[in-house]
């Protein structure tokens, strides 16, 4: 894909500031859960967001899905600038897949209420084609159509998880947010959805960003990987480059971290020596200094350039 191409999903500067009660006669502090972020993602690709908890992932996702207003900056879907006011039209193009189905889906509503949902909302078509809508999409994610009438407690694990890939397919979405869509479930099963997922990707041609802390899911299913830290991202590339030749020592340490991941268990405490600091307070200079094996006096008086060449995206002192 040609880097010149209109992007499907741009983000220009996206920040998120909170503000955050320290406790009585401790007044206010600004949090950046988001500080500065600009994405292009191309039309067919699956973008990776990787980091630890807490570096704004989730924070991203729900600013893409309308859920929360950045603070400031902008959106692009295909080139257009999407305002604060347009957050239907953001629904009907992103669409979210969440990590644990059960909790995703609403037990009282059948398996057919809860994937016409969307249409209903979104008032496309009338109820007499939503049926055959429904029926049609089920198919396309591998489930029966007698799935219609059940609820979602009388399905396992990996049928529910396909009824929420349904449910955010049924808008016929551009783009996909894959939050943890495997972690929630048993190994042997994790394999039929990343391939669901990737089938469903050729098939429709569809742009997912993939939220997950499983580097080998994210190795598998991902073309490029933004990897994130404090709120910022750190370093962007085709997902290859990054693993096999990691630049920002924040990337090197994930990788290290997580050779044999397990479902569930996220990234394990990476052994940097200082721990993940407080966002309320982040650290002077580049943000990863206290944690940094290569860190040089400069890096805790002044941010890191950025530097976007052949080999993608990096901000540190050492390029
Ligand atoms: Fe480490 Fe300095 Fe690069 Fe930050 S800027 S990642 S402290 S070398």
């Amino acid at each position: 894909m040609s880097e010149s191409s209109v992007p499907v999903l741009e983000l220009r500067n996206i920040h998120r500031t909170f503000t955050v009660a320290r406790g009585l006669f401790k007044g206010k502090r600004n949090l950046h859960a988001v500080n500065g972020v600009s994405l292009r993602i191309q039309k067919g690709d699956v973008l990776g967001l990787v980091g630890e908890s807490g570096c704004g992932k989730t924070t991203l996702a729900r600013i893409l899905l309308g859920l929360l207003p950045p603070s400031s900056g902008e959106i692009l879907i295909d080139g257009k600038a999407m305002k604060k006011e347009e957050r239907r039209t953001i629904a009907r193009k992103i669409q979210p897949v969440f990590q644990d189905p059960y909790s995703s889906l609403n037990p009282r509503k059948t398996i057919g209420s809860i994937v016409s949902l969307p249409l209903r909302v979104h008032r496309v078509g009338g109820s007499s084609t939503w049926r055959g809508k429904v029926e049609e999409i089920l198919d396309l994610v591998g489930l029966p159509k007698r799935v219609l009438h059940s609820y979602p407690g009388q399905l396992s694990g990996g049928q529910r998880q396909r009824v929420a890939v349904a449910r955010a397919l049924i808008m016929r979405p551009q783009v996909v947010i894959c939050d943890e869509p495997t972690s929630s479930l048993d190994v042997s099963v994790q394999a039929q959805i990343l391939n669901l997922l990737i089938s469903l990707r050729r098939d429709l041609g569809l742009t997912y960003l993939l939220i997950s802390h499983n580097l080998a899911v994210v190795e598998h299913l991902a073309t490029r990987v933004a990897v994130m830290y404090l709120g910022r991202i750190v370093e962007e590339a085709e997902t290859d480059r990054i693993f096999e030749k990691p630049r920002h020592p924040y990337t090197k340490a994930l990788l290290e971290s997580v050779l044999t991941p397990e479902p569930g268990l996220g990234v394990p405490e990476l052994q940097l020596g200082a721990g993940f600091p407080n966002p309320l307070d982040p650290p002077s200079g580049c943000t990863f200094h206290p944690r940094c094996v290569y860190a040089k006096p400069e890096c805790g008086e002044k941010a890191p350039p950025e530097r976007r060449d052949e080999e993608g995206y990096v901000t540190c002192h050492l390029y």
